[in-house]
């Protein structure tokens, strides 16, 4: 079994999602990207997020 850090899951996926909205968290960063390469569920979950991100960019967002 891996070492996932102090990151969960959740706390992964929140500090991703303010990530992709632009927002850099800056903290724990590192240990995001290490959970990431372990943990297939928020690797998929993030692609997701990135598909949709590209989507509503695609229909018109207009950053
Ligand atoms: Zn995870």
């Amino acid at each position: 079994m891996g070492d996932h850090g102090r990151v969960m899951c959740e706390e992964c996926r929140t500090a991703l999602s303010a990530e992709i909205d632009g927002e850099a968290t800056g903290r724990d960063a590192r240990a995001v990207r290490r959970h990431l390469s372990e943990c297939a569920g928020c690797a998929r979950w993030l692609d997701a997020c990135w598909a949709l991100e590209g989507l509503l960019d695609a229909t018109g967002g207009g950053r």
